[in-house]
């Protein structure tokens, strides 16, 4: 038994919702959980003893054999548009433990995923296997010391248990922790299948969870519409300019709270292609790296049409004012991106030329086939070998330009370098080390996967340890494939 208390203090203000939004439900037990990973660090943040959790109760608590003190265990309802046809869907093999409230009031969602079937589960077995969830443990660790907004992940627990997919594999849980799991598709299914005070009652709980200044607001709904948008399009900006291909952008995976969500078939760009797509099970490119904000904005039109009956009596009027929101969407994300590049490059000021300069060197680098992140990497450190890139005419007239455009600015080079290494990352969780971390994982050893998050904690670092894994695998991943049937 632990003698310190984990230190659970949770709320459960979404299992106060009409019953629609939800289904009461206990985790499934497992047979015999073992503890691979904990994140520490998240875990203090959240107020909870890092050594109580290793203890079998706090084992316990991430396999869902027992339920923290305090905890209504709910599945949640959902329905949205997967690849672009609409779903009934919900939480199929997850259960919200509870919102625990941190030691600095914030309130943050505690989800077991993979902790068995739920009324939701439709032909699914309720279950998730090892290497996909420690995908996700990797993958949102990765983004989140990137600076990008993300559910995190606590902790990762092998069932004892085999699960079937294409062979049998190890079961595990994975403990997420988010601002909360309301997703687009939750406005999508209260929208469908609620009536509108149902569909007034989620938006009022959103605005307070995560919008409170638009509470008092004398168009509250509006104010939830647009801040949505703003928070997608600084979002999306960011994955861009990281080369972050998030593979599965339904409206069930897009939260409301503007943090990036459920990490299946995503991976990293290697070479810079607009084209590329990871997930085997996106046929027709619909969520290639370059159609992303494309996406986005249609996801957020399917959540402007749920709020239509809220924004006002008047049907038409209703309309406009979401049209009008939807249409700020490209501006503020061309703003964010390009904001977002210039800093990339080095550059501190606004110069209308700016974004002609970013395109020619984009174009450069897809035509020379240029890794995304070592591109840039290379000019922030001024290296300027070890890549075809760099010694081709196209470049050199390009790197000219660049360098007149520095040299227009009042910064020093001092400063100009330091903007570069803050926007620039070393390492980014590359295929094929991820691939390498999981597949030692399954064999029982963690160690890979441990000296990978240490390297990926301190992705703007320039280390020796952080410099060996920028290099590119020794073959090209250009093959490389991600699964979504976790
Ligand atoms: P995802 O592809 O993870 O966004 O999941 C899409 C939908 O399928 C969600 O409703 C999930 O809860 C559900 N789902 C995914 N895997 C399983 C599973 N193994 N068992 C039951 N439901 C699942
Ligand atoms: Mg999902």
């Amino acid at each position: 038994m632990a003698t310190i208390k984990i230190g659970w203090n949770l709320d459960n203000s979404y299992a106060n919702l009409p019953k629609t939004f939800f289904s009461k439900q206990n985790p499934r037990r497992v047979h015999s959980p073992e503890l691979v990973i904990l994140n520490e660090p998240l875990a203090e943040y959240l107020g909870l003893n890092s050594e109580s959790l290793r203890s079998n109760d706090g084992i316990s608590i991430f396999a869902g054999n027992e339920i923290p003190e305090g905890s209504i265990p709910i599945a949640q309802a959902y329905a949205g548009h997967q690849f672009g046809y609409f779903n009934m869907l919900g939480d199929g093999r997850a259960i919200l433990l509870g919102e625990q409230i941190t030691p600095r009031g914030k309130k943050l969602d505690i989800q077991l995923k993979g902790s068995g079937r739920t009324p939701y589960s439709r032909g699914g077995d309720g279950r998730a296997a090892l290497a996909p969830m420690l995908r996700e443990y990797i993958i949102s660790e990765a983004m989140h010391a990137l600076g990008i907004p993300t559910t995190r992940s606590l902790a990762v627990v092998t069932t004892g248990e085999s699960v079937i997919r294409e062979k049998e594999l190890q079961g595990a849980i994975l403990t997420r922790v988010a601002a909360s799991h309301i997703r687009v598709a939750t406005f999508q299914y209260a929208s469908k299948y609620g009536n509108v005070e149902e569909l007034r009652t989620l938006a009022d709980y959103t605005l307070k969870r995560h919008f409170s200044d638009g509470e008092s607001s004398e168009l509250p709904y509006l104010f939830l519409l647009k801040e949505v948008i703003k928070r997608q399009a600084s979002l999306i900006a960011k994955w861009q300019l990281v080369g972050f291909i998030h593979g599965v952008m339904n409206t069930d995976n897009m939260a409301i709270s503007g943090e990036t969500i459920d990490y299946g078939p995503c991976a990293f760009m290697d070479t810079y292609d607009p084209s590329t797509v990871f997930s085997s099970i996106d046929k027709q490119g619909r969520y290639a790296y370059g159609n992303q904000p494309p996406i986005g904005e249609w996801n957020l039109a399917r959540f402007a049409e749920t709020l239509l009956p809220l924004l006002d009596d008047d049907h038409n009027k209703a309309v406009k004012l979401a049209q009008d929101a939807l249409s700020n969407f490209e501006g503020l994300y061309n703003n964010s991106w390009l904001n977002g590049m210039r800093a990339k490059l080095g550059i501190f000021n606004e110069d209308p030329q700016d974004e002609s300069l970013i395109q020619v060197l984009l174009s450069i680098m897809h035509k020379y086939n240029a890794d995304y992140t070592n591109t840039f990497r290379a000019l922030t450190l001024d290296k300027l070998s070890d890549m075809d890139l760099f010694d081709t005419i196209h470049f050199k007239n390009w790197y000219e330009l660049w360098k007149r455009r520095l040299s227009s600015q009042q910064e020093s080079k001092e400063r100009v370098h330091e903007l570069m290494k803050s926007s620039n990352p070393t390492v980014i969780p590359r295929n094929h080390r991820v691939e390498e971390a999981l597949e030692a994982a399954e064999k029982g050893d963690y160690s890979i996967m441990e000296k990978l998050l240490d390297v990926l904690s301190k992705p703007y670092e320039h280390s020796k340890k952080q410099d060996e894994y920028a290099e590119l695998p020794p073959k090209s991943t250009c093959g490389y494939r991600t699964f979504c049937g976790t």
